[in-house]
């Protein structure tokens, strides 16, 4: 699609709409002539490229990357009305593109009864489902895994709950002994299982955890706002196919959260939270003199802890979904690139003499590190902090990002490092974009030449300390 063909449009469209209103003055006070804008403009264009190029397949750092062209036309054509979807009075059309991208994602998941709604991000929308947690649990904590986001420990301490760390096991995921023996204390109300850590991409076992749910009489919340789309690869024939089990449970959860600003296309901020019982609705009872006034339907400023949230986030999405549904045959497709990439990539670095895979991408993560003699855990991360600056400043550049592991998480992986220090950066590539699917090889063959630059200058430098 021909992006500046379809945003003229969607100015042209906009237009029609607001024609049928009839003519008025716009106010003199809001006048700016195109000489100024112009200059404004190229300012705040030259600012804007102080940025990394996110759309590139050379970037192959965080989780990030520009939206579809669809979701741009779809957020900025609404945009153009603003909509606000507190409430029905805010915007009516886009509260009802809500309501179906909703239950698009409840679909997903294999939920047969749902309330929801989009956030701004997936932090707010942890917050929701903790909030609803500590509600029908008051007084009892929650259990995350140590791998799980930062903002689980961050939104425990805002509800005034106590949050449990629960340890992962060599692959990252939750250990679901410890955290049994956590449960038995009797202290923990709900725990929150993570299908996709935010830094390696690991998968809490979350069928195993649901017997626990029925013996420790807790709720089960699932954080996917980063893996939550690769649901559409769960039990897939080939290669980039992932067990299904955890996936499959997650329809048996009491809630779950997605970040369609992660892997759904959109730009940022659209969160979502899904609740499997609708009953639950009556936490967010408030009353509001203000707000709603055209329609006794439910608003979803009536079910949400947010107020104003952009019509326009749920268009864009809206409008993605009409062409790439989420169906293993639509996005489904786009997540699947991004995986067969990060196998490729594993294999590729499984065979270097210069790289060291530091553990097998379960979804679109990989994550490694540069052999240097002797493998000490200072030099590991001493090297990994080298590749990944000189990676950037390089004339044809890569970009990585870093993620520190501490000392058990890297010796139970790696027994044979020296573990001269309390931990080491490693380096990690999230392979979102199906267009890595045609550049690891290229991205393999840059990194592990910085890799050779790298150990070759610190063996250098040691022969020069020996003399
Ligand atoms: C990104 C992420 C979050 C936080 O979501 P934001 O949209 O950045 O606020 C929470 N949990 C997981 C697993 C994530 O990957």
């Amino acid at each position: 699609m021909d992006l500046q063909h379809w945003l003229g449009r969607a100015t042209e469209a906009i237009q029609e709409w607001a024609d049928g209103f009839g003519p008025y003055e716009p106010h003199p006070s809001l006048h700016v002539d195109d000489d100024r804008f112009a200059a404004a403009f190229q300012e705040f264009t030259g600012r804007l490229g102080d940025n990394y190029p996110f759309f590139h397949p050379h970037y192959a750092g965080q989780m990030l990357k520009p939206p579809h062209p669809a979701a741009v036309v779809g957020y900025l054509t609404a945009m153009l009305i603003n909509p606000n979807n507190h409430a029905l009075d805010g915007g009516p059309a886009t509260a009802r593109m809500e309501r179906e991208v909703v239950a698009q994602l409840a679909a997903m998941f294999g939920y047969d009864t749902h309330l929801g709604h989009l956030t701004t991000s997936g932090t707010i929308a942890n917050l929701e489902a903790l909030f609803v947690a500590r509600e029908l649990h008051p007084g009892r904590g929650i259990a995350y895994s140590a791998d799980a986001h930062y903002t689980h420990g961050r939104m425990c301490h805002v509800l005034g709950i106590k949050g449990h760390p629960v340890p992962t096991d060599e692959h990252g995921r939750m250990d679901l002994d410890a955290l049994e023996d956590i449960l038995r204390g009797g202290e923990v109300g709900t725990v929150v299982l993570t299908t996709g850590t935010t830094g390696l991409g690991a998968v809490d076992p979350v069928h195993r955890a649901l017997a626990l749910r029925e013996r420790y009489g807790v709720r089960l919340h699932v954080d996917a706002a980063y893996g939550g789309f690769f649901t559409l690869l769960a039990g897939a024939e080939g290669p980039e196919g992932i067990p299904a089990e955890p996936w499959r449970a997650i329809a048996r959860c009491d809630s779950v959260v997605i970040d369609p600003h992660k892997h759904g296309l959109q730009p940022y901020g659209c969160g979502a939270v899904l609740f499997r019982d609708p009953e639950v609705g009556r936490f967010y009872l408030h009353d509001s003199p203000y707000t709603y006034f055209t329609s006794s339907e439910l608003h979803l400023g009536e079910i949400s802890l947010e107020c104003s949230r952009a019509g326009a986030s749920a268009a864009a999405l809206w409008l993605t979904f009409r062409l790439l549904p989420p169906t293993p045959a639509g996005l489904g497709r786009v997540l699947a690139a991004g995986r067969s990439a990060a196998l490729r990539w594993s294999d590729l670095i499984t065979a270097s003499e210069a790289l060291e895979l530091y553990q097998r991408p379960e979804l679109d993560i990989v994550s490694y590190f540069p052999r240097v003699e002797p493998a000490t855990l200072s030099g590991i991360d001493a090297a990994s902090a080298r590749i990944l600056a000189e990676g950037m400043a390089d004339a044809d550049p890569v970009f990585l990002s870093t993620l520190r592991a501490d000392r058990d998480a890297f010796t139970t992986r790696h027994p044979r490092a020296d573990a001269d220090s309390d931990g080491a950066r490693v380096l990690r590539s999230v392979l979102m974009k199906p267009e890595s699917e045609h550049h690891v090889e290229h991205l393999h063959a840059r990194v592990e030449e910085l890799a050779r630059a790298v150990s070759g200058a610190s063996s250098r430098a040691r022969v020069l300390r020996a003399q």
